[in-house]
């Protein structure tokens, strides 16, 4: 593991074991102490006080502690705590604007109405709530003749169940707290093995694009590799070949010859394979941590009238990102800029028919 990792998993067990009664003391880099609360015990073969090793190394010289990294049950055990326990192990991003200002201009700039609905807003109609996030943090290797890792973060909406990657653009540039400075209440949640999905489905395009750039910056050093081997034993095989032509009269050195040359040849494609093996990308996902996080967005309650049908939506306004969540088609579930009615749902265009 990279020390980032390390740091990582450590955080998050910290986050993890506080957030749940227990205490939480790190002795140094990758050895900590823990007394746990009974919720988590079961995890740890029923101890109360643990040690905490967050590396192999660290391991070695305490051979009580229990690992915990990447890939171990004990690991995946806290993120299954940290999922099935949300409000208690979260981070909060501060922000104190809790109410929206022409909500209602905001809504109609970015969203177009078409067959002739009507949009209504009352500005008392506005609620702030916790809208929250879970982050997922995936280690993404990347391997070929050389070795790459990255660490890919995406946190993801839960009002939503969308992918937020610009929020992780904009994390180490916020202010996250633990304490709670608003009593306000949650914004309903997407349960985490959903999100976890969406997180899943983003990460595959994100790692496509990845391998392709990765892949073209390969393939330009297997060509030049295939190149060097081609040519080192095309030369020794024309060689070969021309000292077969001074051969004429003596058939048994001919015959040898032949067998070099085919020699040779089979050396060559034997190299080449080896060399097409040697760059094959191969590429491993996997999950490192996850974490929640909470932050106050200001919840819009809309009315939409299209003849005699009036149909009620609820609109997010985030003022960390200052931008409004889209709203999703109730059909075919894409967020929309365009909205009508339509047998009595919100849909959009292509899905109105
Ligand atoms: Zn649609």
């Amino acid at each position: 593991m990279s020390t980032q990792e390390i740091t990582e998993v450590r955080r998050f067990a910290a986050e993890c074991i506080e957030a749940a009664g227990g205490v939480f003391e790190a002795a140094n880099g990758a050895v900590a102490e823990a007394l746990l609360p009974e919720a988590l015990q079961p995890a740890f073969g029923g101890h109360s006080l643990i040690e905490l090793a967050f590396d192999g190394q660290a391991l070695e010289s305490h051979p009580e502690a229990e690992l915990l990294t990447v890939g171990t049950p004990a690991l995946e055990a806290l993120i299954a705590y940290a999922a099935r326990h949300g409000t208690t192990t979260c981070g909060v991003i501060q922000t104190d604007r809790l109410r929206k200002k022409g909500f209602l201009e905001t809504v109609q700039s970015e969203i177009t109405l078409t067959g002739g609905c009507r949009l209504r807003h009352d500005e008392r109609d506005q609620e702030a709530r916790y809208a929250a996030y879970a982050v997922f943090h995936f280690r993404l290797s990347l391997v070929s003749d050389e070795r790459r890792e990255r660490v890919v973060i995406l946190p993801v909406n839960l009002w939503s169940n969308r992918a937020a990657p610009e929020l992780a653009e904009a994390l180490p540039g916020l202010a996250v707290t633990t304490g709670r400075p608003w009593m306000i209440p949650d914004a309903p949640r997407a349960p985490i093995p959903d999100a976890f999905d969406t997180a899943r489905a983003w990460l595959e395009g994100e790692v496509g694009r990845l391998q392709e750039s990765y892949q073209a910056r390969v393939l330009r050093r297997l060509e030049v590799d295939v190149a060097r081997i081609s040519d080192y034993y095309e030369g020794i095989a024309t060689e070969l070949r021309v000292r077969h032509e001074h051969e004429a009269d003596d058939p048994e050195r001919r015959r040898d010859l032949d067998a070099k040359i085919a020699a040779a040849l089979d050396e060559k494609e034997r190299k080449l394979r080896e060399t097409a093996e040697r760059y094959r990308l191969r590429t491993t996902v996997r999950l490192a941590a996850a974490r929640l996080l909470a932050q106050p967005k200001v919840f819009g309650r809309f009315l939409i009238d299209r003849k005699q049908v009036t149909r009620e939506l609820t609109l997010a306004y985030d003022p960390v990102l200052e931008r409004l969540e889209l709203p999703a088609c109730e059909s075919c579930c894409q967020p929309v800029h365009r909205l009508t009615v339509a047998g009595g749902k919100l849909v959009c265009p292509g899905c109105a028919g």
